[in-house]
């Protein structure tokens, strides 16, 4: 009985629910109100109103209009029926009968005329209906009236609804007017209306009946109202359809703009033949083509690099995915050069941000005259380019990089009355069958570019595979990883690399050098890392452990015979760190070192891209007793004046001057130079490279003071101190003039 109770509500509660939903759901399309139905009614009701107010009034009107007619007939008929009346009351006059009928007989609306004597008895009458009453006598107030409108304008007495609206009592006095005659014809006008005789003779009453009048103003209206009707009827049709037909081209718009929704931008809408639906489609057609326009700019956007207007990287992306399954295809190789400027820091640095954009906008376009019609050029983000250089080999894609890296030099852009040059540094990897993913061939030519930079800037390089197959060593793919180990577990170690004054043959200090023990045990030189270290910001990092190893070197391979120097490379990054000074200063002091035994390497680069904060730490490392060198000198774009603003102790001219300088007077005159300024400056020149014996001597007689390089002696893992041969005339000269000290 209880699960019986309980199913019933369950049941019940799902019916309601059922119900509620059902009730509460939205409209189907069907059950929506239909605004051509809307519209209409509210036509045809606004026009049946004022319809049944024309017939109202028109009735209305209509009886009026009869009235005031009924008033001049009654008038008329009076003074017709006055006169032929009178006679009778003279004589019994059998022809003023007969006229009097055949008047009667005329105007159907007059139902019996009779006539009254003086004391209102009923004389006789004249019917023009057969079953009236017989005819009364006039009551005494009817009688009274009648006498009072004698000689008024309007002599007679109306009386209206006798037994319905439409008909009329009309009684007036019947007189006879004669003049008194003096017997002349003479008539004095003034005297004639006093001289007239009125002598009322009796009273005749009309009776009215004005039905017929009124059936036909009926008629006449009801025939209004059946054409009113009709019109409606067919102006309420008609109305419907051109409703209709305008809706529909309203309803018509739904599929245009559903397309649109869609992002259907070429949609086609159908003119419209009204005003009002030709306003909205002309809108929607501004609509469509803003929005096409706008389309067209995103595009744009999403392809280019607004501050150049080449393909950006993401559209490069693309064009190198379609050369790669092209490739695959066809069977032909392509290249990508990947192209960073050199030292582009600088040109932002010194003529600031929009000066650097206006030099890329430039670079920009030499790229683009610098390759064919084919070659797709994008700019990849800051100073880095991509180029495409479709159906090449390595010979054509390294000629395309060369003619780049030519024009490039022959660049020159002129900001605020300065003259700029801006190399840049070519990493090229080719499009094979064999490395086809998009992101791979990318990397290999970001690869090779660094490789380029590491080896001077303004150069090409080619990613080349190792010969087991996997990338060179240099790849930093996995570098970060192995760096970090490196850094954690102490895996560097270090190198000492004399540095010999040339005159005396004598080592006066050593490069510290840094090295990375491989996994195979092998020693992997700082240029295969170093860049990838400050790609991943580990510079700071292996710059510290270089200071802290290299103090602790310093005391450990220190002895009291000979005073050892050494001369520590500090990166950009370890500018960086304000603390650096703070942290070389409680090193030393670790490892008891003297500041004037070290000597702190620094680039040129480095000395010009950041003069300021570089200044401030190079005055407090000199007040602690520090030397520096200006490292890499010759490659950078540092004017002289700036030797002298920094205030170096050395000069290292890079090798690039001293590798050929043998064969290369250019580079011997420059070489000079430097070392004139330097001596000029009380800056002593190191010349780095230096390879053979004949190098060294060139140098002596150049004026370079102190040399580097594998004929002064190999970096080792003890600082050596080996004697280089000098001169005969060093010789000669030595003894008395240079006791050597140091
Ligand atoms: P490197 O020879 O090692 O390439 O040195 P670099 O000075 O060119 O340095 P790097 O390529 O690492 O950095 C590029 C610099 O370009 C960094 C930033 O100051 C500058 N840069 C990046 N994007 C823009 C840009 O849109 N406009 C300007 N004016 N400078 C930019
Ligand atoms: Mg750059």
């Amino acid at each position: 009985m209880m699960s019986l109770a309980v199913t019933a509500r369950d049941w019940l509660l799902v019916r309601y629910s059922w119900l509620r939903d059902r009730f509460k759901r939205e409209p189907t399309n069907a059950a929506k109100r239909v605004l051509v139905n809307e519209i209409l009614s509210i036509q045809v009701l606004s026009a049946a109103l004022f319809g049944g107010l024309a017939v109202a009034s028109l009735y209305w009107g209509g009886q009026w209009v009869l009235q005031d007619n009924y008033g001049r007939w009654a008038l008329q008929w009076t003074e017709e029926l006055n006169e032929l009346g009178s006679p009778l009351y003279l004589s019994d006059d059998e022809e003023a009968r007969i006229r009097l009928e055949s008047f009667v007989e005329r105007y159907p609306e007059i139902d019996r005329v009779s006539y009254f004597s003086k004391d209102g008895i009923a004389l006789f009458s004249v019917d023009n209906r057969d079953e009236l009453e017989p005819v009364q006598d006039l009551t005494v107030n009817k009688l009274d009236d009648a006498v009072a409108v004698i000689g008024e304008r309007r002599p007679y007495v109306m009386n209206s609804g006798v037994l319905n609206p439409r008909q009329f009592e009309i009684i007036a006095p019947v007189w006879t007017e004669s003049i008194v005659d003096d017997g002349l014809f003479d008539f004095d006008a003034v005297a004639l209306e006093s001289e007239t005789k009125t002598e009322l003779l009796g009273f005749v009453g009309i009776h009215l009946d004005f039905v017929i009048f009124h059936d036909r103003l009926l008629a006449n209206i009801k025939g209004a109202i059946l054409i009113l009707l009709v019109l409606l009827i067919a102006f309420a049709a008609y109305g419907r359809r051109a409703l209709q037909r305008a809706l529909s081209s309203i309803s018509d718009l739904q599929e245009p703009i559903r397309e649109l929704a869609k992002g259907n931008l070429g949609v086609k809408f159908e003119p419209a033949e009204h005003r009002e639906i030709s306003d909205i489609v002309e809108a929607l057609e501004t609509t469509a083509s803003a929005l096409s326009e706008r389309d067209a700019k995103l595009l744009e956007m999403a392809n280019h690099d607004s501050l150049t207007g080449l393909f950006n990287r993401r559209r490069f992306t693309e064009e190198l995915k379609k050369e790669i399954i092209s490739v695959m295809r066809k069977g032909h190789t392509s290249a990508l050069l990947f192209v960073d400027l050199d030292q582009f820091k600088y040109i932002n640095d010194a003529c600031g941000h929009p000066a650097g954009d206006r030099l890329i906008r430039k670079v920009a376009d030499e790229l683009d005259r610098s390759v064919r019609r084919d070659d797709v050029v994008a700019r990849f983000g800051g100073d880095e380019f991509a180029i495409l250089v479709r159906h090449t080999d390595v010979h054509g894609a390294t000629s395309s990089a060369e003619t780049i890296l030519s024009n490039m030099r022959r660049m020159a852009h002129i900001e605020d009355e300065r003259v700029f040059h801006v190399h840049c540094s070519i990493g090229m990897a080719m499009i094979t069958g064999d490395n086809l993913h998009y992101d791979e061939v990318i990397n290999q030519a970001d690869i090779a570019c660094r490789e380029s930079k590491s080896a001077g800037r303004n150069r090409l390089s080619l990613f080349e595979y190792a010969a087991d197959g996997k990338e060179k060593d240099t790849a930093d793919v996995g570098w970060m990883n192995r760096l970090r180990k490196a850094v954690d577990n102490d895996e560097f170690e270090l190198r000492f690399q004399p540095i010999n004054r040339i005159h005396t043959g004598e080592t006066t200090h050593h490069e510290v050098l840094i090295r990375l023990r491989g996994d195979d045990n092998n020693v992997v030189s700082p240029d295969a890392f170093l860049p990838s270290a400050m790609r991943f910001g580990l510079m700071t990092e292996i710059d510290f452990w270089m200071i802290e190893n290299a103090a602790k070197a310093h005391s450990e391979f220190s002895v009291p015979a000979r005073n050892l120097r050494f001369s520590i490379n500090l990166s950009a990054n370890a500018f960086e760190n304000d603390d650096l000074v703070a942290h070389i200063e409680a090193c030393f002091e670790r490892h008891n070192v003297e500041p004037k035994d070290i000597i702190f390497e620094i680039t040129e680069s480095l000395a010009i891209r950041h003069p300021v904060h570089v200044e401030r730490q190079i005055a407090a490392l000199r007040d602690m007793g520090c030397r520096l060198a200006l490292d890499d000198f010759g490659t950078g774009y540092s004017s002289f004046s700036y030797l002298q603003k920094l205030q170096f102790d050395y000069i290292k001219i890079d090798g690039t001057f001293v590798e050929d300088l043998v064969n290369n007077p250019v580079d011997q005159k420059m070489i000079k130079l430097i070392a004139e300024i330097g001596a000029e400056a009380g800056m002593e020149t190191i010349a780095e490279y230096v390879q053979d014996a004949e190098s060294l001597a060139l140098l002596e007689e150049l004026g370079v003071d102190l040399a580097q390089g594998f004929f002064v002696g190999r970096p080792s893992k003890t600082p050596t101190h080996k004697s280089t041969p000098i001169s005969l005339d060093s010789r000669r000269m030595r003894a008395p003039t240079f006791p050597h000290t140091s």
